[in-house]
This record gives structure tokens, sequence and C-alpha cells, in this order.
């Protein structure tokens, strides 16, 4: 079997360029590269309403915001099958079985589920759909017999719990479930990009993001504003830039050539560090710099977000023929899943011809 793709962003606001170098632009080289049989990508508003219950409306808002803003990346529906999570019923089947193979101390484990309990505030209130979301996501993934799984770095112990998941399922009911792989970004800078406060991952529910959909003035805006060493003061001091927002960004989108387009004065990157290490560098130079490189880079995303902003019914009638599709592929794995359990009793025959042996002798 050739290789099947999986991967979703949660409809909790649109999608940031945190998302775009965690796992975006890695989904549309994949695309582009061809080598699979099958590439679903879910819009996980189930998931979602774990930690946003009391807020349906904003998970309503989303879905096709986040869906203009894959088209805007340039994912290709022709190739990719996109789709809303909660429209595909078997996931929550699939989610049903799996609870039992998952303890509650492992759920508590989880070091993304730690964190994001933290800062969601939940402590003493957690509701038991976000503790478990971990295994809903697994039924994500083996959901559609997914081997490849382009996500960012924060996915990476939900990854390890599917695959736990999958052993264990394996084990008991036989060979089953595919054991699917994460795919992380080939530059590590781009595993968890800080907000632009500096503080945080860059996060829609913290609000310090640059959105894909952001204006040039916004973008502009933001990044002027962006965190760097609170010791420079002066434009003679000398910087630091390890844990300085504006380096980890242009570590992560800075290419040689941008130097010869904007900042001849230097050849790379490591040449424009030891300067703001000696002093003699002030932070609106290398911020502008910046501004320069991801106006470039966000500008052919704005423009085709705009073109599919005049075509929405034509947006909403891609997820539903994806919805649709992913429905089968997802059909056809809970079948499998419920014949390897022994719960398939209308399908399999043999279960009415063994019961009717077992009372054969008392006719
Ligand atoms: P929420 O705050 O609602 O959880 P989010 O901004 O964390 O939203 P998700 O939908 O949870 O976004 O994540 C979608 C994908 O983007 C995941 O693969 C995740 O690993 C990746 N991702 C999210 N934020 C970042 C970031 N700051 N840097 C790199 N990758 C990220
Ligand atoms: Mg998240």
């Amino acid at each position: 079997m050739g290789n099947i793709i999986l991967t979703g962003d949660r409809p909790t606001g649109r999608l940031h360029i945190g998302h775009y170098v965690g796992s975006l632009r890695q989904r549309k080289e994949m695309q582009d590269k061809g080598d699979y049989d099958k590439f679903f990508i879910e819009i996980a508003d189930a998931q979602a309403l774990t930690d946003n219950y009391d807020n349906p409306q904003k998970i309503r808002e989303n879905v096709l915001e986040v869906a203009l803003d894959y088209l805007a990346i340039g994912i290709d529906p022709s190739k990719v099958t996109i789709f809303i999570q909660s429209a595909v019923p078997s996931l929550c089947e699939l989610t049903f079985y799996y609870l039992n193979l998952v303890t509650l101390a492992r759920l508590e484990r989880n070091p993304t589920v730690k964190d994001e309990l933290k800062s969601r505030s939940f402590e003493n209130s957690i509701p038991t759909g976000f503790l478990t979301y971990p295994i809903s996501q697994a039924a994500d993934i083996t959901g559609f017999d997914a081997n490849l799984v382009p996500v960012g770095e924060d996915q990476e112990p939900m990854l390890e719990q599917t695959r736990e998941i999958v052993r264990s399922f394996n084990s008991i009911y036989g060979e089953t479930l595919v054991l699917p792989k994460i795919v992380l970004p080939s530059n590590e800078a781009c595993f968890r990009l800080p907000g632009t406060d500096g503080k945080n991952k860059m996060s829609k529910s913290l609000g310090n993001c640059i959105y894909l959909a952001d204006e040039k003035e916004v973008v502009e805006k933001k990044v002027m504003s962006m965190y760097t060493d609170p010791d420079h003061v002066k434009v003679s001091d000398p910087g630091k830039v390890e844990g300085n927002t504006v380096f980890t960004y242009l570590d992560v989108f800075c290419k040689d050539e941008d130097f010869e387009k904007y900042l001849p004065e230097y050849k790379n990157l490591d040449e424009l560090k030891d300067h703001y290490r000696r002093g003699g560098l002030g932070d609106v130079k290398i911020k502008r710099f910046l501004n320069d490189i991801l106006q470039a880079e966000l500008e052919p995303i704005r423009l085709r977000r705009k073109e599919w902003e005049k075509r929405i019914p034509e947006v909403y009638k891609i997820l539903e023929e994806g919805t649709k599709k992913a429905n089968e592929q997802c059909l056809m794995v809970t079948n499998k899943v419920k014949k390897a359990m022994g719960i398939d009793y209308f399908e399999d025959t043999s279960f009415l011809d063994e019961f009717l042996n077992k009372y054969k002798g008392n006719e």
C-alpha cells in the first residue's frame, strides 16, 4: 500500500505563520511531490469543542476561515481531501473503543495536554472530553489508515499516544491498524514558532499571532512592535540573539538571497548576528529586514485567499464533497476494526451459525 497522509487543524481561529512553518508549508510540499495514494486534511471542529464547548459559535465561524487558509497556501482540492471532523461519525465509534485501551494516568502524563490545561486554567475542572482528545486524535489518524502525519512538534505526544493505541489494539484483536509516523519540518527552528510576544508559542488561543490573512500594514505593525532583547537599549549596546524573537523568525524565514535583495551590506545571517552581538546594529533595521522577507512570503498567500473569498460557495462544496469521501474511507476502516473486535454481528453470518451450533443439541 502507498502512503496515506492525514493532518489537520482546530478551527479556533484563522491560521497563522506558526502553522505555516510548523505544518502547512510541509503539506504543500508533500502535495506537490505527489508521493502518496491518499491525502486527507481534517478541520478538527469536534476536538476544538473539547475546550470551547461553551462557545460553539467561534468554532462554526472558523470552519470556512480555515478552509480558505488551506486554499490560500495552495492546497489543491483535486489532490487533497479536506473534510470536517464532526461530519464523520465513525470517528466517534473508533474513539469509544480506543478509550478502553488507555488509562487515566497515561492521559494525565501527556506533556502537551498538561501545558494546555495550564494555559486554559482548567486545573480543577478538566472536561473529560478535553483530557481524552488525544484518543479521539488517534481515531482521526488510524480511521484513515494514515501512515504519515505532517504536524508541528507539539503533536509528538499525540503521535506517541496513537502508536501505543495501535500496538495495543493489534496485539489484542490482531493486526488491523496502521502504525503512523510523524513528519516534522526539516528546519528545527520551525518546530515551535514563538508568538510576537516572545513568551509562548504562537497560538490562536493566546492572541500573539501574525495571521496568514493579515493585511500588509498589520503585518508591518506586528513586526515593528516585536519583542527583542530588553537590554539592547541604545544602538551601540551589544545585543543578545538567543531568545530574541526577531532573530528566531529570521532563522525560520531568511534565506541567503534575501540579503542580496534587502540588506546587501551583509552576506548572510551569521554576519548580521555577529554585528548585533558586537553592538552598533539597531532593532529597527533588523525588524525592517524581517518585515521585507515576511511580506514577500505572505503576499501571494494573501492574494490567493482574496480570490477564494470571491468563491465561498465553491469552498463550501469542496468541504461537502471532501467530507463525503472521508466518510467512505473511515467507514471502511471502522468496519475492519469492528470485524477484528468481533462486533460485526449483521455483516458476519458465522455469528448466527456459531450460536445455532451451540443450541443444536437442544432441538
Ligand atoms: P489552539 O490554540 O486552538 O490549540 P493552535 O494555534 O495551537 O490552536 P492547532 O490547530 O492546535 O493550532 O495546531 C495546528 C497545527 O499547527 C499542528 O500541527 C501544530 O503542531 C502546528 N502549530 C501550531 N502552532 C504552532 C507554532 N507556534 N509553531 C509551529 N507549529 C505550530
Ligand atoms: Mg493547539
